[in-house]
């Protein structure tokens, strides 16, 4: 499996290029901006995009939908639950964040729910539905491999004081979350730094004692 970060955006966004050890196939995590660079790196690498995947529906991660839809075969996939953030500029934020440019990503093509899994090549990828820092966010997991979103940060957690967002529920996604990992659970974050749980168990205070 062949994983590429590429931070986009005004808000330092993680996009996630990944593709089987050929790169025949792959999807693309959290197009939020840059969509001319990422569809760069997938011709550099000449990946066949299967699916676009959203973590959740804030502008930050769906702002390129459309450039890489429109550049590729991928077909655009968000849980059911955040579906209207990606047309509505209120609920996706994006009214807020660039008032002259509100945000227009095209509509899904498919709906995620939680134990959902799809195959790319020798991949699974597994739906994990973690509501909190919006109510449909989601964690993709492959293998050992978990995209957290802005649900789990390498030291925090996603905020939860936009619409949508509940602490007391996003600690108990965190919880059920972390009960799938050990040490090596490699963690991708929408924003910062990857870690493994080991590394944050010590240094992520939400997971003290978990
Ligand atoms: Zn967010
Ligand atoms: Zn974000």
């Amino acid at each position: 499996m062949i994983i590429k970060r590429i931070v986009v955006g005004e808000l330092q966004t993680n996009c996630y290029i990944v593709a089987d050890d050929e790169c025949q196939e792959g999807i693309v995590i959290d197009p939020g901006n840059d969509g001319e660079e990422i569809l760069r790196i997938i011709d550099e690498l000449e990946i066949n995009v299967k699916y676009i995947l959203n973590t959740h529906g804030h502008a930050d991660h769906i702002g390129a939908n459309k450039v890489i839809k429109d550049g590729t075969d991928g077909k655009l996939l968000i849980h059911e639950d955040d579906l209207n953030m990606l047309t509505d500029n209120m609920e996706n934020l994006s009214i807020f964040l660039d008032p002259d440019e509100p945000l227009l990503s095209p509509d899904a093509d498919k709906l995620l729910k939680d134990g959902d899994t799809f195959q790319v090549k020798d991949m699974t990828f597994e739906v994990m539905h973690t509501p909190g820092h919006t109510r449909g966010g989601v964690v993709f997991k492959v293998g050992n491999t978990f995209f957290t979103g802005d649900t789990l940060f390498a030291d925090s957690i996603g905020r939860t004081d936009f619409p949508g967002g509940s602490y007391n529920t996003l600690i108990k996604s965190i919880h059920r979350l972390t009960k799938l990992m050990n040490y090596d659970s490699t963690i991708l974050p929408g924003h910062g730094p990857d870690t493994n749980f080991a590394k944050a168990k010590k240094n992520n205070p939400y997971l003290f004692g978990i």
